[in-house]
């Protein structure tokens, strides 16, 4: 019999062997080596976390900065390299490139930190903007580094490495909201100097929203502050407005996005409007011209120009491309235009005066009546203000968001009125005024409110002026020689548009030019650019600011211009 204290060999190789799952059930040798080798890389693992855990302690306790090739400013930019990769626009940002890393050049709008591990930003370019996040980590994003991202100066301009990531919410305070940036890298290319001369959001409010008791405490930048600083007033509008609070509320979003600004929509409109100007008389075999705006004669008389030195003489800057077009259509070139800048030494200080304003002007030679320049004038404004409603509807939409306004009213062929039917309603409105008076702004406006509660517009045409209004080269009415053929056009009410059938014959010219007292000596070339003949002609002058002021009915004509010239304005 066995000894039962000597252990039976299988029986141990057996114990060794038996090995118990969770369940209690012995498990294979196979399964044990799995189990073994599964041990040993956890306790790998655990081994090369501590390790990390401990570099990590030693690093962030010697206070090295792990992160210094992630941040920083860039040195000025004098195109030291072209590394040609590809910097994304944030309107082609979403949620379908979730992971992808992107770069990214844009404006810090804002940025609000939390705590000293993180910071969230919205960067913008133009009017889009998206949500970014800066958070300290252990290997990547030192402490410093979102220190340096906190203290970048709004409007500041960055180039960020980040990777596109989904945000917890939808972000419904950017134009972005179904993706942020997760910052990599933050480098300054250009940083804004100085406070900000105004709060941009305060700038971008809408104006209805300042009737609201709510908002008593918002305080409204007025148009000389915006002019003075006129760069940052551009950037602004109703689309940015709103940001800062729902950033720092992400949860109460009032859905007000839209993709463009009040200003950058402005200067939108006033460029289709010169492009509608050309398309359409292009289309009718017009070609545009470029007149001297350096003259060495007065056009009109002298009132009203600007004299500058011309080296040992003087010479003025044109009041109108009038002479120059005239006498491009008795060289023949029947039909022209011209878009360009206007001089006017007048101390204005209204409303709708500068003294420095863009022309849009045409000219045209005509068969038999002026009749046939009227109607190339209706068809022109008729097609600018069907193309701006066509193709700037969503320009048009920013800039009402911001400054509200009634839709511009016309109709398909436009009103004609001659003067004295203009002066017979306003007298039966009860307003006092000669036959052959000049109409003053007050007037002109009363005009136009009658006509457009008569007719349902806020364009129309007044035909047949009195010939002392107008300037001596206007050509008379035949019937009666105290009208001419001359008219204005007005927009709700004000003039946008002056013109006339022009005296083609010099002898008759000169008379007229004498019958103003001017010194024939100082018109001499342009009457003697009549005498080898010229066709009957007629055109018009149309003050750009002013149609895009009273379309879009936003009261003052400096906000429709880039850099506003007026009396008391020159600068910047
Ligand atoms: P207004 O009577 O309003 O001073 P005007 O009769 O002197 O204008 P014109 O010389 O006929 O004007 O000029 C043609 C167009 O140019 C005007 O209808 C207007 O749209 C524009 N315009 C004229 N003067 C100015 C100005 N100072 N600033 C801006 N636009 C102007």
């Amino acid at each position: 019999m066995a000894d039962q204290t000597t252990p039976d060999v299988n029986l141990v190789d057996k114990t060794e062997d038996l090995v118990l799952d969770a369940e209690g059930k012995p498990i294979s040798k196979k399964a044990l080596k799995k189990l073994e080798k599964e041990r040993e890389k956890e306790a790998k693992k655990a081994e090369r976390a501590a390790k990390e855990a401990a570099e990590r302690a030693a690093r962030e306790a010697s206070n090295v900065d792990y992160s210094t090739d992630r941040y920083g400013k860039l040195p000025m930019n004098q195109s030291q390299q072209r590394t040609g990769l590809k910097r994304e626009r944030i309107t082609d940002i979403n949620a379908s490139r979730t992971s992808e890393i992107v770069l990214v050049r844009a404006r810090v709008h804002n940025s609000r930190p939390t705590g000293a591990k993180m910071c969230f930003f919205v960067f913008r370019q133009g009017v889009a903007t998206i949500q970014g996040l800066v958070q300290a980590d252990p290997n990547n994003i030192s402490k410093n580094m979102i220190k340096f991202a906190v203290d970048i100066p709004l409007e500041s301009i960055v180039l960020v490495e980040a990777v596109v990531a989904k945000p917890v919410d939808d972000v419904k305070s950017c134009t972005v909201s179904d993706a942020e940036l997760s910052i990599q890298k933050i480098h300054v290319i250009s940083e804004a100097l100085g406070r900000l001369p105004f709060s941009l959001e305060d700038a971008s409010r809408p104006e209805a929203e300042f009737g609201k008791v709510e908002d008593a405490q918002f305080s409204r930048v007025n148009l000389d502050t915006r002019l003075n600083n006129r760069v940052v007033d551009l950037r602004v509008g109703y689309s940015i407005w709103r940001i800062p609070v729902l950033i720092s509320q992400i949860h109460l979003c009032h859905h007000i996005l839209s993709q463009t600004n009040a200003n950058h929509a402005i200067f939108k409109i006033q460029s289709g409007v010169c492009q509608l100007f050309r398309e359409y008389l292009i289309g009718k075999d017009f070609m545009e011209i470029h007149s001297p705006k350096i003259i060495g004669a007065a056009s009109e008389g002298g009132a009203n120009v600007f004299r500058v030195r011309y080296f040992k003489g003087e010479a003025y800057l044109a009041q109108s491309p009038q002479f120059y077009k005239q006498m491009s259509v008795a060289a023949d070139f029947d039909r022209v235009f011209e878009i360009g800048s206007v001089f006017r030494a007048e101390d204005s200080n209204t409303h709708r005066h500068m003294t420095e304003f863009i022309g849009l002007d045409m000219e045209m030679a005509f068969e038999e009546h002026y009749y046939e320049v009227l109607d190339v004038l209706d068809e022109l404004f008729v097609s600018i203000f069907t193309g701006l409603k066509q193709r700037f509807s969503k320009e048009i939409e920013a800039v009402r968001r911001q400054y509200p306004f009634e839709e511009f009213e016309f109709l398909p062929k436009t009103l004609r009125l001659q003067y004295a039917e203009g002066i017979k309603m306003l007298r039966e409105a009860g307003v006092e005024i000669g036959d052959y008076d000049d109409f003053n702004t007050e007037q002109e406006r009363r005009l136009g409110r009658l006509v457009k509660e008569k007719y349902h517009t806020d364009f129309y045409m007044l035909d047949k002026f009195p010939l002392s209004v107008r300037p001596f080269y206007t050509m008379p009415d035949p019937t009666n020689p105290n009208y001419s053929n001359s008219y204005d056009f007005f927009m709700r009410g004000e003039e946008v548009l002056s013109g006339a059938q022009r005296v083609h014959d010099p002898a008759f010219l000169e008379e007229r030019a004498r019958a103003h007292g001017i010194d024939l000596a100082t018109i001499q070339p342009y009457i003697d650019s009549f005498k080898h003949a010229a066709p009957p002609h007629a055109g018009g002058g149309i003050g750009l600011e002013r149609v895009i002021m009273l379309y879009l009915n936003l009261g003052n004509i400096r906000k429709t211009s880039l850099f506003p010239r007026d009396p008391k304005r020159l600068e910047p």
